[in-house]
């Protein structure tokens, strides 16, 4: 008979109700540093209060996951594996073999104390499958990253969906388009379950003018982008754009967080190149992008290769805010095809300055558009939709194991 199971509130369909112990759960990840895949998992974690996470690193990912209720172990040496570029190749992982083999077997230790592993990164499933594997123990892989030949190399691609056919109870993956990928990659469709990343925002209720007064951020038309530097996020495409609109200024926030240092310079550097130097806002890092984005009269995407998701999006559609984005990966999905927002090719910066012109000519008519994108990330991408899904998920997994 199939039952409902609560756990701390989210009820759970599925599951043999009454017959099954809440399942340890060992959380996997590599990198201390807090992107989207991480901010995903803090919230995703809320259900799991006691459960064990497994880091490579500590950071504020392991703050934040220790304020979920989530008891941390650490791996005992770093492994250098977040300074690994996810694109690199197989050789260079090599002189880190003997500290690999160390942490497997420490992995493989942790997975026996728990009924599943979840591994939410590439590297933490690379490295937790086998383990997980040897000690008997189900493994799900939330894969954050789109598996297209844009982002990696065809034998990581190969590598990787092998390695998931084989091992992975079960690949969770944030958008159609990724799930797409994944199976273009080799990937097998039986094994894929889409959970899209779902958030909360806690909204200001002062007006966009009086939120700028007090960010300091200068008044008339102004634009911002909200993400980290990285050469395939596209920054470089808005500064472009900057240029063929005199008129408008934009904040850029966020920064390099996996060593695109050089990109981050080269920004900079393309808007004085480009004199629009003095309507480039460099905001750097910030913990307040709901604000921001509140603050702002649109929020461009701009990312030049697919999106595997992009909670920016969302959080945009939540403050409220016109949304121009990338039809790139998931960015069509969330936008509902271009009804919830505008979509334009990427690495065209004619194309995305035409859409911001159009946008500040009649901004009346875009209203319906933000509404339209308020209520389908209200109703699509909420934090306890996406818990529900993926306790469900878990309690299939360890049930069926
Ligand atoms: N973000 C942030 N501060 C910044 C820049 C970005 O908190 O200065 C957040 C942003 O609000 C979003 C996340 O980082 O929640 C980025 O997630 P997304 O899926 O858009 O991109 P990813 O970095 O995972 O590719």
């Amino acid at each position: 008979m199939t039952g409902a199971l609560s756990i701390d509130g989210l009820s759970v369909q599925g599951a043999e109700a009454g017959q099954q112990a809440r399942p340890r759960v060992l959380f996997v990840s590599h990198t201390g540093t807090m992107s989207g895949a991480e901010l995903v998992l803090r919230d995703a974690v809320r259900p799991w209060a006691g459960s064990t996470a497994f880091l490579f690193e500590d950071g504020a990912l392991a703050e934040a996951l220790r304020g979920a209720g989530i008891e941390i172990r650490l791996a005992r040496r770093g492994t250098g594996l977040s300074g690994l570029r996810r694109d690199a190749s197989v050789l260079r992982a090599l002189p880190k073999l003997g500290r690999l083999a160390g942490l497997a077997l420490e992995l493989a230790r942790a997975a026996r104390a728990s009924d599943v592993v979840y591994a939410n990164s590439q590297k933490a499933f690379l490295l937790s499958a086998i383990p997980a594997r040897l000690v008997g123990r189900p493994i799900i892989w939330h894969l954050h990253d789109i598996l297209d030949g844009a982002h990696f190399g065809r034998t990581q691609r190969v590598v990787q969906a092998r390695l998931a056919n084989l091992c992975a109870a079960r690949v969770v993956v944030p958008s159609r388009a990724a799930a797409d990928a994944f199976i273009a990659a080799g990937g097998h469709a039986s094994r894929v379950t889409v959970v899209p990343n779902g958030l909360d925002l806690e909204l200001d209720t002062r007006s966009p003018a009086a939120l700028r007064a007090e960010l300091g951020l200068p008044a008339g038309p102004l634009i911002g982008v909200f993400s980290r530097l990285a050469p395939w996020k596209g920054q470089d495409v808005v500064i472009e754009a900057l240029a063929r609109l005199p008129d408008l200024r934009c904040i850029v926030v966020g920064t390099a967080l996996f060593g695109e240092d050089a990109y981050a310079a080269g920004l900079r550097a393309q808007a004085e190149h480009l004199g629009v130097a003095d309507r480039v806002l460099f905001l750097g890092q910030r913990a307040d992008v709901p604000r921001l984005m509140q603050a702002v009269d649109a929020v461009v995407h701009p990312s030049v290769d697919p999106e595997p998701f992009g909670r920016t999006l969302v959080e945009a559609m939540l403050a409220g805010v016109p949304v121009i984005a990338t039809d790139a990966g998931a960015s069509a999905e969330i936008l509902d095809g271009g009804a919830a927002g505008t979509l334009v090719p990427p690495r065209r910066p004619d194309r995305l300055a035409t859409a911001l012109a159009e946008l500040f000519a009649d901004p009346d008519a875009f209203a319906p558009r933000t509404r339209l994108a308020r209520d389908r990330a209200l109703t699509r991408y909420g934090a306890a939709g996406m818990q529900q899904a993926l306790s469900d998920l878990i309690l299939e997994v360890t049930a069926r194991a």
